[in-house]
């Protein structure tokens, strides 16, 4: 059975004839459309050489931005809630994080993998499914074929002797390659050994570049000869922003021994070598020679940050253009869209740090480039305002496939494809997670095409208010001396918003959110079986 799925035109009668199975297809007619969805951890957008930043003019990613040539790079993509696991969770379920149930990396359990999720779909409608890399969701995948996922370190995963789990069932240690070598290894193997007789639908996630940014060592000569410009605002006094004063994820004070690379003196016990290594995490001071000290210090951690991170960078785009190649070299890629996009944005040092968590634009602005062919244009910018929730029924959109009502985001096919820009003005954002691991205060707020207004509640009530155009770094919080009818109109949107996506918890059982421990049932399993 082949599904009755075309690129183009589709009508609503043909949707519903093929929801469960499907015809026959016929000589002439379009191929069905495959789906390569690519995602990087905590790629940031200023390190793609097709958004233009001066970083990436140093550190070009030539593969990714063959995806931007061949379609769309998008400007206004953002996260609703910017850590792992919940961005991957919205982004399966189109749901917001309060809603799919996984709103927390840390103490808030597992996802819930009986809920309806976009690789469901698309295996119920004849897709061959798969999901290859990381997951970092606890339990195990459901809605694929076949699954390939990171599960050491938390599910995490590590940069050398990962661990995988295939389907559930077996566990493998890979020894001898670096992770993002055996996750492009395994996705030119799946793809060469699926059944070709099916359209396919493959998740193809990498750990990298997730701290402690660990490159392969084929990159270890990568940028040895210069250093990176420093962002304008690396040394933010976040005056105004009393969250922002409270964070522990400042590059000067919260890189640990091991984000540095340091090694651990000889004959230390295991844990004592752990505790050496993770020392500076909670602001403790230390450095590699006495005689680095002050903004040296603070300069060499930032170039020893950076160097690292944008080497496993070159990684992922290596691995990403290989299987470009295998696309065009099998003719594949005249009908599969592919998208490659991060689980949320990232600071390369922009106010003074590394991580993400923050409303402010690095780390909730997501890098989006889509490529379909014969749909959209080849290097088009677009500038619609869109969140992860989006993700799962635009795929389906382009598939042909029903969006379920449960699901909250909307596509975004039309604004891409017919350049028509949906009603929406404003996207909303929530996060939870406090203290751990960075100390970003839980907030939630708007951002609108110009304006972004924030909301720190949990154990103070601080609201900011930026004039993105004028002030793009976000270092003036105008919300004391805005126009009162400016702040009433963006209260109004948020409190919109909320009520339609349903985030409509008191301030107090949000906290309670935050404070609620929920623990994982899911362990690294320990048996390794190969
Ligand atoms: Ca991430």
């Amino acid at each position: 059975m082949k599904p009755l799925l075309r690129i183009h035109t589709i009508s609503l009668l043909s949707i519903v004839s093929c929801f469960f199975g499907c015809a026959e297809q016929k000589e002439g007619e379009t191929k069905p459309l495959n789906v390569l969805y690519i995602m990087a951890d905590d790629l940031a957008y200023q390190a793609i050489s097709a958004y233009g930043s001066p970083i990436s003019k140093l550190a070009p990613t030539p593969n990714l931005d063959r995806i931007a040539a061949n379609g769309a790079r998008m400007d206004a993509v953002y996260c609703t809630n910017s850590i792992c696991g919940p961005s991957r969770s919205s982004i399966l379920t189109g749901k917001f994080s309060h809603l799919n149930g996984f709103y927390k990396n840390v103490d808030g359990g597992d996802f819930d993998g009986s809920q309806m999720t976009f690789p469901k779909i698309f295996q119920a409608n004849g897709y061959e499914t798969a999901v290859i890399g990381k997951w970092h969701l606890g339990t195990e995948p459901t809605g694929f074929d076949y699954s390939k996922v990171l599960i050491n370190w938390g599910g995490q995963g590590t940069y050398f002797n990962p661990q995988f789990c295939i389907n559930g069932q077996d566990t493998v240690v890979e020894r001898t390659r670096h992770s993002t070598q055996v996750i492009e290894d395994d996705c030119i193997d799946w793809l060469t050994q699926r059944d070709s007789e099916k359209p396919f639908m493959l998740l193809y996630q990498f750990k990298a570049p997730h701290r402690d940014w660990r490159p392969d060592s084929m990159y270890h000569d990568l940028f040895t000869d210069f250093d990176f410009p420093l962002p304008e605002n690396f040394n933010d006094d976040y005056a105004g922003r009393p969250a922002a004063a409270e964070n522990m994820m400042e590059i000067e004070n919260h890189l640990n021994r091991r984000d540095m690379k340091q090694e651990a003196p000889l004959g230390l016990s295991r844990r004592d070598s752990m505790r050496w290594l993770a020392y500076g995490d909670k602001g403790q001071f230390w450095t590699p020679h006495d005689s680095l000290q002050g903004e040296a210090l603070k300069y060499w951690k930032y170039q020893t940050y950076i160097k690292d991170y944008l080497r496993c960078v070159a990684g992922v785009d290596r691995a990403i253009g290989r299987v470009l190649d295998y696309l065009e070299e099998t003719g594949l890629d005249e009908n599969t869209l592919v998208v490659y996009t991060s689980d949320q944005g990232f600071y390369l040092g922009e106010h003074g740090w590394f991580d993400k968590r923050w409303m402010y634009e690095e780390s909730f602005k997501m890098p989006f480039l889509i490529s379909c062919p014969d749909q959209i244009a080849p290097s088009s910018i677009s500038d619609e305002l869109v969140m992860n929730i989006d993700f799962a029924p635009t795929l389906l959109d382009f598939a042909g496939l029903p969006v379920p009502d449960e699901m909250q985001g909307k596509s975004f096919k039309n604004a891409l494809v017919e350049n028509q820009s949906s009603s929406r003005d404003a996207v909303y954002y929530h996060y939870y997670e406090y203290p751990i691991w960075h100390k970003v205060q839980p907030h939630y707020g708007i951002r609108t095409d110009r304006y972004k207004l924030i909301h720190f509640y949990y154990s103070m009530d601080e609201w900011e208010l930026y004039d993105i155009q004028n002030d793009p770094e976000e270092m003036h919080n105008i919300f004391e001396e805005a126009d009162e009818s400016l702040i009433a109109d963006l209260r109004f949107k948020l409190d919109s918003l909320q009520v339609m996506y349903g985030d409509t918890a008191s301030l107090e059982e949000m906290r309670l959110m935050t404070d609620t421990v929920i623990t994982r049932v899911y362990n690294e399993p320990m048996k390794v079986t190969k």
